[in-house]
């Protein structure tokens, strides 16, 4: 067993409220490719801030389904990992307040985790823009496919939205809120597989150091947090949280 993952269990053990802010990484080892790795050939050169983005929904349905569609199509047969359960154990086992996540796709929900912060939406549904109605994954998959046109449409007639925060949209207020009384009430602030280079999400560990909290970091490659933290676990993030729990373990009689 490593040397910091003894270290990020006994910050655990001691922390008196530890909440988690995870980004994309730990959503690598279930196949999940970045947000903005092209998903085929066809949209290889174009900018997933030029499509992704509420205008493009608002006048041009069918280029931003064709751009959304497989992704929701892709989340079919994915499974959270190691690294999501890791953390929704935490939960259960009241070592850890909260997950906050940048990511949109509802993995930690399926591994278990109660509530999780999603700070940018979550593609495990998308809504009705005209009334509201909201319409599960799976249903929203099956109505792209069912579609001439490749837009999902509520019964209603209008195109169904993605539940998630699109470019030209602000973040959800009330996600952000709890995100950041959260770090400030944080004494351990966790940060797993976030660059936190992205904001709004890039400040919460500035949050919870000036109210003299401790950060951890379980992340591969630099963050601009390294030379504050308590801890920094680089190796492969489902490895590193799967040696934290093994070192939570109590020890042989
Ligand atoms: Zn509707």
């Amino acid at each position: 067993m490593s040397a910091g993952a003894a270290r990020l269990a006994a910050l655990l053990r001691a922390a008196r409220r530890a909440v988690a802010l995870t980004g994309a990484g730990i959503s690598v080892p279930s196949g999940i490719p970045d947000f903005r790795t092209p998903l085929t050939g066809m949209w290889a050169n174009v900018d997933p801030m030029e499509v992704a983005h509420i205008d493009v929904f608002t006048r041009a349905p069918e280029r931003f389904w064709g751009f959304y569609g497989p992704r929701f199509a892709l989340l079919r047969d994915k499974r959270p990992n190691g690294a999501h359960h890791a953390l929704a154990e935490l939960e259960r086992r009241g070592l850890l307040a909260a997950v906050i996540t940048q990511n949109i796709d509802g993995l930690h929900r399926q591994a278990g985790t109660p509530d999780p912060i999603e700070v940018h939406g979550s593609l495990a549904i998308a809504s009705c823009p005209a009334c509201g109605v909201r319409e599960p994954r799976e249903e929203v998959a099956r109505r792209v496919e069912a579609a001439g046109d490749g837009v999902p449409r509520c019964g209603c007639g209008a195109a169904l939205k993605p539940g998630v925060v699109l470019f030209g949209e602000l973040l959800p207020e009330a996600a952000l809120e709890r995100a950041f009384r959260l770090a400030g009430e944080a004494d351990l602030l966790v940060c797993v597989g976030s660059s936190l280079e992205v904001h709004p999400v890039a400040g919460l560990p500035g949050v919870t150091l000036a109210a003299g909290g401790r950060v951890a970091l379980v992340t591969q490659g630099p963050t601009p947090y390294d030379a504050d933290a308590a801890v920094k676990l680089d190796g492969d993030v489902e490895h590193e949280l799967e040696a934290v729990m093994a070192a939570l373990e109590p020890q042989g009689v």
